[in-house]
């Protein structure tokens, strides 16, 4: 089964996660408009395309600077194995 960033995170800050209404609900959970990319649910497996997710619990800033902190990261490297021969969104 392909996971969510937030399932594979655990960070509890997609709607109706266990952290959502202490430190907020993502962007990256709500992203509908990337609904079904990679087979995830809203932008659950491009989160790295989406400015000022909460991972981490670092809040990322620009588009740029969150390309950089994600190429880094296991949930992208994941998604890029399992999408294997395409390229994750840009
Ligand atoms: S981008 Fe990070 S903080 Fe946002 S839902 Fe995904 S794993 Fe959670």
């Amino acid at each position: 089964m392909k996971l969510n960033c937030w399932e594979y995170k655990r960070c509890g800050r997609q709607p109706g996660g266990d952290r959502s209404e202490e430190l907020g609900i993502c962007p990256a959970s709500v992203e509908w408009s990337l609904d079904g990319a990679h087979d995830g649910k809203n932008a659950g497996r491009v989160c790295w395309v989406v400015s000022g997710t909460y991972c981490d619990s670092l809040v990322s800033g620009t588009y740029a600077s969150e390309v950089n902190s994600c190429d880094m990261c296991d949930f992208f490297q994941l998604v890029r194995f399992e999408e294997q021969g395409d390229q994750p969104a840009a």
